[in-house]
């Protein structure tokens, strides 16, 4: 059957199960949701399942377009960021030209392009692996910017991509803000400016709610009216109704995630000092996860062993720019203890001390 397609996917960080384990490898919230999710899934109507979910997520938009200030009529609910993402790309990608983004970031951008036969070309980051804007090509298709990246946890300014939007006004450029919460200023303002700004958002990291599977974007008028033209070609119900009530009680309780978000942020302080002091040189992150190598102990050695005591830890073994690193998510201040304590232990053996 030669009309099959042939693809290779993008894989996912492992999803084990079991008592006792800390999983750290795909940048999950340390916390569980806002505990008003449990009261409002407790007087959720089920009957009304029978009934298709809302066409125009009026309330979700219109509460979410109030936390961040912008018009509810630029934001377009999707299943998940990646859903958002993969219908952006279909919709602002149809240049013979090629869209940019790093050479390391998140990977799911090159499976897109593939995926849709869209052109693209990696732009290697610099040995510190920061992304160079100044010196992109003059004709390009796209440009598509996670901010702060992954798996590297830097972030540019909003002056920065403001410069980009201003020097290249006829491209559409994406900034996936999956972990702006963590760290970065957000440019979602911009779009009332720039008609070539698109921003996703996710509530999958600090919103602590990655198994509802709910995310946005966010664009000008014309932007969003080509996404809403694509999304009903194919699936014109963004999200499911569950989704749409436990979302909406997460935007509403803002204290509980600045409270979340701050524990976070302050035990990602204290985990990159430590690890320092255990050898690890840290990129500077502006996220829920950390990048590390170690200055003499192999990346993949270090991930093994953390496995054999239950810690679930990232790494990627098929770039080799990367294979010294390890991306680790920030769990609870007491998983993150455990993480160091297990380290600990790890270079005293490898020490043949
Ligand atoms: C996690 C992540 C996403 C996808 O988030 P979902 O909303 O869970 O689909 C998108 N972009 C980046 C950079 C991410 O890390």
């Amino acid at each position: 059957m030669n009309s099959l397609r042939r693809i290779s996917p993008y894989i996912p960080g492992e999803q084990p199960t079991g008592e006792g384990l800390i999983k750290l490898n795909t940048n999950e919230n340390a916390y569980p949701p806002s505990p008003n999710i449990i009261k409002k899934m407790a007087q959720f109507d089920y009957t009304d399942l029978r009934h298709y979910s809302s066409l125009d997520n009026q309330e979700l938009r219109v509460a979410i377009g109030q936390k961040e200030g912008i018009n509810p009529d630029y934001i377009s609910l999707g299943n998940g960021s990646d859903d958002v993402l993969a219908i952006a790309f279909q919709s602002f990608f149809q240049s013979d030209k090629p869209v940019m983004f790093p050479d390391i970031t998140y990977g799911f951008y090159k499976i897109w392009c593939d995926l849709f036969r869209i052109p693209y070309q990696e732009v290697p980051l610099s040995s510190d692996f920061t992304f160079d804007l100044e010196n992109l090509p003059e004709k390009i298709g796209g440009i598509v910017l996670a901010n702060p990246n992954a798996p590297t946890g830097l972030v540019k300014t909003v002056e920065e991509i403001e410069a980009l939007l201003k020097k290249y006004p006829e491209t559409v450029i994406i900034v996936d803000e999956a972990y702006i919460s963590f760290g970065g200023k957000s440019v979602i303002k911009l779009v009332e400016t720039y008609p070539n700004l698109y921003v996703t958002r996710t509530f999958s990291k600090d919103s602590a709610l990655a198994g509802i599977r709910l995310g946005y974007g966010v664009g000008g008028e014309r932007l969003t009216s080509v996404v809403k033209a694509v999304k009903n070609s194919y699936n014109p119900y963004s999200v499911n109704s569950l989704t749409e009530a436990v979302g909406l009680e997460a935007v509403l309780d803002e204290s509980y995630y600045k409270d979340t978000l701050k524990k976070i942020i302050d035990t990602r302080e204290w985990f990159t000092g430590e690890l320092s002091k255990l050898g690890f040189t840290t990129i500077e992150s502006s996220t829920n996860f950390v990048f590390t190598k170690h200055k003499t102990k192999q990346a993949k050695d270090i991930q093994d062993y953390l496995k054999g005591k239950n810690i679930y830890v990232r790494y990627f073994s098929d770039n080799p720019r990367i294979k010294q690193y390890l991306r680790i998510s920030i769990g609870t201040q007491e998983e993150m203890e455990s993480v160091i304590k297990v380290l600990k232990e790890y270079m005293n053996e490898k020490s043949g001390g």
